[in-house]
This record gives structure tokens, C-alpha cells and sequence, in this order.
């Protein structure tokens, strides 16, 4: 006679239940989450699970890293709060350091999971990762369902196929706007069910991953990673501070924490989706104000779209030098390197272009107003290759992702979708529109405080004797400019 005894029970219980493994990748959030929504639809246990790619520690061959340390600080910030969301209503995250299309199909294995959920990407790389997971798992007859979502818009609800949406922004703009919608957000789960022994895992810490821990106290708490950070700051954004209907005035400011939304590290993460914000905006036109302002911060969400879906459209092509249109620059620099090491370490010696390298390479951040102008000053003043610009904005940048960075670069270089040739930016008379009294370059910069004006963004055009009075002596305790740039009088 056979006895079963209440842990066999439990074990029959366990292997009978449906369970689904959800991979979180640039999604680290619950709320608007199609993949968790639908795998918690059709299974009654969830493997949460995410996987540290130990390929993003790798140098890539333009010499940087894949990821530097901002990012992988806000990561890691992100993956505690999703673990402690996720334990709040019953589960848990299982972080896991390995190359995700091997590990997921041992872990289906291990649960006794019959199908794996997580969101499409777009860029080439992490398509290919996506790919090999699936024959993987295939060979264990495991579907893998992908949903192509982060974005605004819905890929079906395009008023055109991927391969046929217009290459100049404002006809892609023009025709979404008019002829498609922007769906609900998805509602987040309230409970979820993981397998009673699923393994513990806990955030790895940065100097694990190889960086120096004591980076991490210089940083400013602004840039908190994780999806409760990210609410919060679009709670403060609109509704505290009440900012937003004034955002089309202050979008292009470069100093501080409110000139914009700084909604982008949290949307590149996942952490906010944008159809959250949307509706958000929506909410706010109803109860505050629907003005220019409003529809801005709608308008710079589709170029976000935008560049999502070109990567889709053409795939490497925005990762190639000479890009879509296939166009090869021959102007290059015969010291590019020399020139690429002064532009990364901010001493090109000039004020504007060094102070916002200066932001980046402390802070992860840098204005979008700041970011044109860097890009186009590598690529048209020093005649630097341009992908090795955008190699770097992906090593620092806390916000980075594919498609926006080297989809941007590809447009300034000129080698874009777009069929202008190039995007010229005049750097001293940006800085002169843009931070007339020189506050910006002076706050990364102290040692600039004495200069008036006309020299602050311009300092090379002082005599020696105003240098001494200033403080300010070119190639001593500033950097003598290493190109000739047009000055102007203010
Ligand atoms: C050379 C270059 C590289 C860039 N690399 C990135 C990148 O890797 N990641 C990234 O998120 N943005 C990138 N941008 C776009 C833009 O600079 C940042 O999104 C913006 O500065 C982030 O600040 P914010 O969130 O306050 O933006 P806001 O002005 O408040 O805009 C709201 C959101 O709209 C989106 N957005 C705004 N402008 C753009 C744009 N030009 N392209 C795509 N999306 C946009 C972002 O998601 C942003 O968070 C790049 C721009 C340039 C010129």
C-alpha cells in the first residue's frame, strides 16, 4: 500500500502547475509589462529572471566599454527595486550572471517551465541573443514568445509596415499622429506566484562587476535606478513641481535637474514605459494645462519611436560608419586619436565642448542641447570618426540605448535615414545662445570664474596680460585650444 506523504503532494502540485519564465531585459519595471501580463494569463507559477551578460563587460573594437559604470550602477539599482516590487506582491527576481540563451533553457529545465515571455529588442546584437535563445529552446520543444513594445506607438498600429516607414521624421511623425493611437497601459499584476524553491539570488555589487566602489558615493542620488524612482520623478515633474507646461521654454537648458524631464535613463531601462507618460501628459492636459509645452514632451517621445523603428527598418546599417545612406567621409583627421582622447577627456580647450564632456563623464549625463553640439564638434570641427563618438556616449551615458544613441549620431554624421547632409552646429555661438553668462561651463570649470563674457566661451582670444588679471593662462591651468574656431564678439 502506498502513503503519500504532504511533500510528495507538494511535489506533485509543483511539476502539474503550468509555469512560464518571464526574461526581464530593458523592461525593469511591472506596470505596462505585456510579456509578464500574458504569461501570468496563461500560467498559474512565474520564473522572474534576469540575466547579468557577462559580454556586456567586453571592450568593443573601438576600444570602449560596452558599459560603463554609471549604467551599471543604475542597473543594478533598478534590478534591486524590480526584486523588492516583485517580493512585495509575492515573488521574487532571480538574477542570474551568464549569457542569457544558455542559462534560460537550463533554468526551464530546472522549474519545469513550458514557455518563456519577455520583449522583442531591436538592435542587432541583443535580436541575436534573442535568436539563439529560441532555437535553444526549441530543442526542448519551449516556445518563446516575444512582444515588440517599449515604444509609444504599437508596431500594428503603424499607419505602415516596418519596412515601409518613411525615412524623414516629420512625414513618420506627420502620419502616426494622424492615423494611429496610442493603446492603455497594460495593468500591473497585483500577486504573483513563483515556485516555492526558487533559488535566492541576491544583486551582485558594483565592485564585482569590476568597477571601484568608491565612484559610487560621488554619485548624485538624482539618477536612482529602478521603476519606483522613475514614478516617482514624473510625479514630481509634473504634478509637484509642476514643469511640464513649461517645457518647450526650458528643454534646452544644460545646468540642473528640471530644465527637462530627465525621463530618459528610466526609459531606456524600462523602468517608465512611454505609454505610461503618455497617458500621464493625457492626464495632466485634463487637470492642468494642454498647451505647446505638452505636446513637446509627446512630439520628443516619437523621435524615440522613431529611431526604434529604423533600427528595426535597417538594422546594422546605423551601427556603420558609413551608415544608410552609405556615404564615406574622407575629410578625416590624420591624428583623429589624438583628437578623439582630448574630446572624451574634455581638454579640446574649448570651454563649452569640455565642460559638457566633463558632466558626461561624471555625472552618465549629458544635455540634449549638449549632446548635439559635442557630436557635431567631433565630427565637423575635428573631423573624427563618428562612430567612435558614439562608441563612447555608450560606454558613459547613463540613458544609453541603441537605437537613440547611434541612431542621433548617424543623423548629426549625416549618414542617416534623413537626406540632409549634415547637421553643423557652430559651438561658440551655441554656447553664447545657450549659456550666455557662462554659468554652465563655470560650474565644471571653477577655475574659469574670473572671465567676463566675451571670453568665457572664447578664452583664446585673451592677451597674455588678461590672462594673469584673469587667472587664466592657456596650456598652464587651461587648455590651449586644440582647433581653430571662429570667434565672435560679444
Ligand atoms: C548624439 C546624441 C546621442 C543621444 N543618445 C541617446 C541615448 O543613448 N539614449 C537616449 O535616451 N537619448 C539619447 N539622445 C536623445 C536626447 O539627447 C536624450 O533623450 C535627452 O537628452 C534625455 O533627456 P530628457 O529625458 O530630459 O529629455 P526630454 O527633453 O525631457 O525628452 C523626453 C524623452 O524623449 C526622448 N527623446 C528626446 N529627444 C530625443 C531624441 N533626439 N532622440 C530620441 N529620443 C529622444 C527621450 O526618451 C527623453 O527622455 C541622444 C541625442 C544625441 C544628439
Amino acid at each position: 500500500m502506498y502513503c503519500i506523504v504532504a511533500s510528495d503532494v507538494r511535489k506533485i502540485n509543483k511539476m502539474t502547475d503550468k509555469r512560464t519564465l518571464v526574461w526581464f531585459r530593458n523592461d525593469l519595471r511591472i506596470h505596462d509589462h505585456q510579456p509578464l501580463m500574458e504569461a501570468m494569463k496563461k500560467s498559474e507559477c512565474i520564473v522572474p529572471v534576469f540575466c547579468i551578460d557577462p559580454r556586456w563587460q567586453e571592450t568593443t573594437s573601438l576600444g570602449t566599454l560596452k558599459v560603463g559604470f554609471h549604467r551599471y550602477q543604475f542597473l543594478l539599482e533598478s534590478l534591486s527595486d524590480l526584486k523588492h516590487t516583485l517580493k512585495k506582491i509575492g515573488g521574487d527576481l532571480l538574477i542570474k550572471t551568464g549569457k542569457p540563451e544558455a542559462i534560460i533553457p537550463q533554468l526551464c529545465l530546472d522549474y519545469g517551465v513550458q514557455s518563456v515571455y519577455a520583449f522583442k529588442e531591436v538592435a542587432s546584437e541583443e535580436v541575436k541573443i534573442g535568436d539563439q535563445l529560441e532555437s535553444n529552446l526549441w530543442k526542448h520543444k519551449i516556445p518563446l514568445n516575444l512582444y515588440l513594445g517599449n515604444t509609444l506607438y504599437n508596431k500594428e498600429d503603424l499607419p505602415f509596415p516596418i519596412k515601409d516607414i518613411p525615412d524623414v521624421f516629420s512625414n513618420f511623425r506627420k502620419r502616426t499622429e494622424r492615423d494611429s493611437f496610442v493603446r492603455e497601459v497594460v495593468e500591473s499584476p497585483k500577486k504573483i506566484r513563483i515556485p516555492n524553491n526558487l533559488e535566492k539570488t541576491i544583486v551582485p555589487k558594483i565592485c564585482e562587476l569590476g568597477f571601484n566602489e568608491k565612484n559610487s558615493k560621488t554619485r548624485s542620488s538624482f539618477f536612482a535606478g529602478g521603476e519606483s524612482a522613475g514614478l516617482k520623478r514624473m510625479h514630481e515633474y509634473f504634478w509637484e513641481k509642476d514643469l511640464l507646461k513649461d517645457y518647450k521654454n526650458t528643454r534646452n537648458g544644460l545646468l540642473g535637474d528640471d530644465y527637462s524631464s530627465k525621463f530618459s535613463p528610466w526609459l531606456s531601462f524600462g523602468c517608465l514605459s512611454p505609454r505610461k507618460v503618455y497617458w500621464e501628459i493625457k492626464k495632466y492636459e485634463k487637470e492642468r494645462i494642454e498647451n505647446d509645452s505638452t505636446y513637446w514632451l509627446v512630439f520628443e517621445l516619437l523621435w524615440r519611436d522613431y529611431f526604434r523603428f529604423m533600427f528595426k527598418k535597417y538594422g546594422n546599417a546605423l551601427f556603420r560608419e558609413d551608415g544608410i545612406k552609405k556615404v564615406k567621409r574622407t575629410n578625416i583627421s590624420a591624428n583623429e586619436n589624438e583628437l578623439f582622447k582630448k574630446w572624451k577627456e574634455g581638454k579640446t580647450g574649448i570651454p563649452f565642448i569640455d565642460a559638457n564632456m566633463l558632466e558626461l563623464k561624471n555625472t552618465g549625463f549629458m544635455s540634449n542641447r549638449g549632446r548635439q553640439n559635442v557630436a557635431s564638434f567631433l565630427i565637423n570641427d575635428l573631423h573624427v570618426t563618428w562612430t567612435k563618438g558614439a562608441a563612447w556616449f555608450e560606454e558613459n551615458l547613463i540613458d544609453y540605448n541603441p537605437a537613440s544613441n547611434w541612431g542621433n549620431w548617424a543623423y548629426l554624421a549625416g549618414v542617416g535615414n534623413d537626406p540632409k547632409e549634415e547637421r553643423y552646429f557652430n559651438v561658440i555661438k551655441q554656447a553664447y545662445d545657450y549659456d550666455a553668462k557662462g554659468d554652465y561651463v563655470k560650474h565644471w570649470f571653477p577655475e574659469l570664474k574670473n572671465l567676463p563674457k566675451q571670453y568665457i566661451h572664447q578664452p583664446w582670444i585673451m592677451k597674455d596680460a588678461e590672462q594673469e588679471a584673469y587667472d587664466v593662462i592657456l596650456g598652464e591651468n587651461y587648455p590651449a585650444p586644440i582647433v581653430k574656431l571662429k570667434s565672435l564678439s560679444y
